[in-house]
């Protein structure tokens, strides 16, 4: 009998189940559409064997050991529901469904409770690291009863990244944790990737680098404290030539960029939880932006393209170079900053008590946003797992009073030029909110207690609630 079920050959299902054969597993597979099962066997070469195609959930759930596991990689939403509801007709006590797809956590956590009552236990399962990573070792970030993860926990471990030998797989918390986890991941993956964006609209517009220089300059950053998969494939990307026109294939691709919802998910519970996540919000609103393309072509027709030539302002080119690298490095920290502060602010409110530590070190290996800089991220966390954040503890603090001076220049010399700097400006805007001791909220209560009565505090009265001479309460 298979040691585990798994539903779903998309993508990433397929991937993930030749990833566990791979391993020494055997593997019952099911697709709700049949002919996709049969190519899945059909492509699977020397693993076939080690694969069991069913045609129906039932069939599924009587070739899986018991008690079994049962994977489920199909569409986020109601599909999960639909599937898992079928499935779990089938099982039996002791059995878990692992819902692996890119869920909403509030489903999980709906999902976590629902089959309790059935006698069922549901994972809730983060996969990150695309086709590849799923095929070859993902991040897994795991949410659920730490006895039913228990029973999976050498299957994950097994076919997870590795850094340093050790598995990119972890149980991060209770029910939706590692949902949540997954969707603050992928927000701050939009962050990362929008600074990058902005970084190369600087130097294509400001600067009027040729895509091959660009791909040369990240591909030095990639020996410095930037080192990522991010910046790796940037290189990658601007390195590319178009076999078609023989030019550059980064200027034949239309300017719009897609977004399947997780980095909406991480902006809209960041406000939730009242921890604002400035960068990831300005991301995710930048690729609402980029989709707007007849907008945008109709609108530098009616107020002129502006000038973007920052020409000299930034220094030699050599010394343009290393501010924009220090800008998207004082970015980054501010930006993981405010992901990892959802996270704390998460597992505080949810009682979840989340590894910050495990979470950094599971993201140094297999998902998108892999980097060096997380293994610094990881070593702060496991050795302070309470910091309030990450900007106010070294090596960060340090770096950001080296680097934030660049991303200021960056910001306003791209300012300047009309170079849209929405992630990196919303980055230093939140950095010069942070050490703003005297804020200007003196002025926003007065309003609110102007128009609402709503009272303020002296600073001379501490703990009172005061009201200003307009009001009559
Ligand atoms: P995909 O290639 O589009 O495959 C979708 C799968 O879902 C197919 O097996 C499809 O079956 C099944 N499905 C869709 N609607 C269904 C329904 N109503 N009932 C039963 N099955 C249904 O998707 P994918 O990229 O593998 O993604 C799967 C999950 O992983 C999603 O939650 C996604 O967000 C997440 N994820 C994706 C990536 C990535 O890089 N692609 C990375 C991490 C996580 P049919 O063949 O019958 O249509």
């Amino acid at each position: 009998m298979a040691d585990i079920g798994l539903v779903g050959l998309g993508v990433m299902g397929a991937n993930l189940a030749l990833n566990m054969a791979e391993k020494g597993y055997s593997v019952a597979v099911f697709n709700r559409t049949t002919e996709k099962t049969d190519a899945f066997i059909a492509n699977a070469g020397s693993l076939a064997e080690r694969l069991t195609p069913c045609k129906t959930l039932t069939e599924l759930a009587e070739a899986v050991e018991p008690p079994r596991p049962v994977v489920i990689m199909v569409k986020a939403g109601e599909a999960v529901d639909s599937q898992a509801d079928i499935l779990a007709r089938h099982l039996a006590q002791g059995d878990i469904l692992i819902d692996a797809g890119n869920a909403n956590f509030h489903d999980t956590r709906r999902r976590v409770k629902e089959f309790a009552d059935r006698g069922i236990d549901f994972l809730g399962v983060g996969v990150s690291g695309g086709e590849e990573g799923a095929r070859h070792g993902p991040s897994v970030m795991a949410g659920g009863k730490p006895e039913a993860w228990a029973r999976v926990e050498k299957i994950f471990n097994d076919i997870a990244a590795k850094f340093e030998g050790e598995s990119c797989a972890a149980l991060v918390g209770p029910e939706g944790a590692g949902h949540f986890v997954k969707t603050i991941h992928n927000g701050i993956e939009y962050a990362d990737m929008q600074m990058i964006a902005e970084i190369y609209g600087i130097m294509r517009d400001g600067l009027g680098m040729a895509p091959a220089e660009m791909a040369e300059v990240f591909d030095q950053w990639n020996n410095g404290p930037l080192k990522s998969y991010l910046i790796e494939i940037t290189a990658a990307v601007l390195g590319t030539t178009d076999p078609k026109t023989g030019g550059p294939l980064v200027d034949i691709i239309l300017d719009t960029a897609g977004q399947k919802g997780t980095g909406r998910w991480s902006v809209i519970e960041a406000q939730d939880l009242g921890s604002p996540a400035t960068v990831i919000e300005a991301a995710v609103a930048a690729r609402s932006l980029s989709s707007q393309k007849e907008q945008r072509v109709a609108d530098e027709a009616l107020f002129g393209a502006a000038p973007r030539k920052i020409g000299p302002a930034l220094g030699d080119r050599n010394s343009a170079m290393i501010i924009l690298e220090e800008a998207m490095l004082a970015g980054k920290i501010a930006a993981y900053a405010q992901g990892f502060a959802v996270m704390a602010k998460a597992s505080e409110s949810f009682g979840w008590d989340l590894p910050l530590g495990t979470v950094a070190k599971i993201w140094r290996a297999g998902c998108i946003i892999r980097s060096a800089f997380l293994d610094d991220i990881a070593s702060t966390y496991e050795a302070d797992g309470a910091i309030r954040s990450l900007m106010t503890v070294e090596p960060f603090t340090g770096m950001l009073k080296a680097t934030h001076g660049s991303l200021r220049r960056v910001c306003a010399e791209a300012s300047l030029k009309g170079v849209p700097v929405l992630a990196l400006g919303s980055a230093l805007g939140y950095f010069d909110f942070a050490r703003t001791a005297r804020s200007t909220a003196d002025l926003t209560q007065a309003q609110r207690d102007f128009f609402g009565a709503h009272g303020f505090e002296r600073l001379d009265e501490p703990g009172k609630v005061a009201h200003g001479p307009w009001s009559n309460a």
